[in-house]
Parts: structure tokens; sequence; C-alpha cells
């Protein structure tokens, strides 16, 4: 019924509580009494936690008791079982938490974001709290998606476009308010941009191909130093209809989006680049593609597409880019137990 923690407390002189492992066990503790073991340090051993000197204790009680409502007499949690257990899920809650750091350094590393010379500042651009409780993600950082993410209590917030491009910008007007919710929240923001466009597992664009299960797939279209693009053959041999039936489907999409339909009726290889990529549909020949998916249109690409027989599906710039973030999102869940949610908060373009 109830299990027993290993609570290691590292700093002792500063009376500051770290929990580093929770082991499942069976309660030894008699009446439904549960007990509790701690390690002054980890050259002491274990210590039943009625033994530790009342002022380590305290610092515990404080520490799981200011991280969850749960135990709202936590001077009671050794003797009382409902106490007790409020506790263990605070505790477990507490050493589910993750760092920000290790994520950051992990996401850095894994979307190669050195690799890639990008307008967007990749990675952490706002610093929140050290450990992340809850993450969000969104495409856009915005007053109103980092509002969202305050609402709905999350402290890192993962999306595509972030708030720092190029050069030097001041922080007025809306970048300030902007920066006031999440420094005001603690919520860290990480951004991806073109790393996360060309990602072969996580990003948007092997993502989309998969959801039309293209095979063969290959990285196309050079951009800031690298392939951000990719490419695959219509292995189920899906119509333009069916293509955009599946696009329209993403979050945000526009039932109607705009297609140019001037190459074959069922593609047999098709390129796919999110976001703003129509100058994309130029390296048909290069790539051999004859059909072309992107985000969003430019005025030459319905002339162009016509003289040199190319589909092009323009499926929302929004839309394209909901699928990257999602995986960032559901990765950080798998390999840190951090939960999420979705801020859809689309924009029609
Ligand atoms: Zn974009």
């Amino acid at each position: 019924m109830v299990g027993f923690g290993l609570l290691l407390l590292e700093n002792h002189a500063a009376h500051t509580v770290k929990l580093t492992s929770f082991e499942q066990n069976s309660c030894k503790a008699e009446n439904s009494k549960l007990a509790f073991e701690l390690a002054i340090s980890p050259a002491a051993g274990p210590q039943p936690y009625s033994n530790t000197p009342p002022l380590c204790r305290s610092a515990i009680i404080q520490k799981i008791g200011c991280l969850s409502l749960a135990c709202p007499q936590p001077d009671r949690f050794a003797f009382d079982p409902l106490l007790g257990l409020a506790c263990l899920s605070a505790a477990r809650r507490l050493i589910n938490m993750a760092k920000l750091n290790k994520i950051v350094d992990y996401l850095d590393q894994a979307l190669e974001h050195a690799a890639f010379s990008d307008a967007s500042l990749n990675g952490l651009q706002v610093e929140g709290a050290s450990e992340v409780t809850k993450a969000a993600y969104a495409v856009d950082a915005a007053i109103t998606t980092a509002e969202k993410a305050a609402e709905i209590g999350a402290n890192f917030l993962i999306v595509h476009h972030g708030i720092f491009w190029g050069k030097a910008e001041a922080v007025r007007g809306s970048r300030k308010r902007l920066l006031e919710v999440l420094l005001g929240n603690d919520i860290s923001l990480f951004a991806s941009h073109l790393p996360l466009d060309a990602h072969k597992t996580w990003g948007n664009n092997y993502s989309l191909a998969g959801l039309l299960e293209m095979s063969s797939l290959q990285s196309v279209l050079p951009y800031g130093g690298q392939l951000i693009g990719c490419m695959g053959v219509n292995e189920k041999a899906l119509s333009i209809d069916a293509i955009v039936e599946r696009l329209a489907a993403l979050p945000g999409a526009d039932k109607k989006m705009q297609t140019l339909r001037f190459g074959p009726e069922i593609p047999q290889r098709i390129a796919v680049c999110s976001g703003s990529a129509a100058d994309g549909l130029t390296r048909f020949q290069e790539d051999g593609f004859d059909t072309f998916i992107t985000g969003e249109s430019k005025q030459f690409a319905y002339h162009f597409a016509k003289d040199n027989n190319l589909n092009a599906i323009f499926a929302g710039h929004y839309a394209t880019e909901t699928v990257g973030v999602k995986n960032i999102a559901e990765e950080i869940k798998n390999k840190f137990g951090v939960d999420y949610e979705f801020i859809d908060c689309p924009t029609g373009i």
C-alpha cells in the first residue's frame, strides 16, 4: 500500500534538501505508520527520519511542504498514514522534477543547434525556473502564448519562432510585455527554428513526410548551411486530394488550402519544407520532385508551377510547424518525465 523514500540531505549546513532517489518498497512500520529514511550524508548512511535532528527535519518539511499543498500538516507526515501518502506523492514529484539546464543541454545537442547558421537564437532564449515542472509548446512566442503557458502552470515554453532574431533589438513595447509575462511567471522560453525544420526524427518536414507515409526519405533544400527539407516517394500513391485531406487535419490548417495542380494527379516524388519556403519550388530539377509542399505561397509560384508542370500545396505556415514542437514536448516527457500541454494559437497564415 505504501512506500518509503530515501531522502538525501545534500547541504546539511545550509539546511537545504535535495531528493535524489526514491524507491518503492513495502512499508515496514507497524500500525500503518510510515517510515521515511534519511541519509544525512552518503557516508553516514540511512537513518530513520525520527532520529534526525529537528532542524534537518524542519528543512525537509519546508522543502516538501512548499512544493506541495497536498501536505497541509507536514509536521505529522511521518506518523499519519494519509498525510504520509500525500508527502510521498510530493516527494515523488520533487524527484521527478527535471533540471532546466539538463533539458536544454540535451535538446541543444540532439537538435544540433551549433551546426546551423540561423537568424533565430536557437536554444534557451529566456531562463526561468531551474526545475521544470510542466512544459507547454506553441508555434510562436507571443504575449498570448506566454500568458496561456502561465495560466496552465507551465514553466518551460517550447516554440518554433522565438523572440530573438538576427540583430539586437531593444526590450520595449510588446517585447517588454512578453518578457514580463515570461520572467514574472518563471517561464523559460526555448526556441528551435531551422534545426527543428530539418531534424530527421522530430523535425517538421520529416514528420509531415511521415504523415503522408512517404518512403525513401532524404534531406533536400540547402539553407543555413544544412539541408532543411525532406523529399520522398509517394509510396501510398496518394492523390493531391488525399494529400490535402491529410494536411487539413493539422492544427490550424485551412481546409481550403491553396493548391496549384499543374503536375501529376498522383505525385511520384514529393518535397516538403514547412513555413515560408515557396522558393524551394525552384529546386525541382536538382532535387527531382514533381510536387512541393510548404506553408506560405508567393506570387511567383503560380506561373513557375504552371510553366514547369509542378504541383504546389500551401498548407499554412502555422499548421505545417505544429508538428516539430510537439515532438520535442513528447521527447521531454519520455526522457525527463515532464508533462506538457499544447497551446493552439492559429494565425490563419
Ligand atoms: Zn516558420
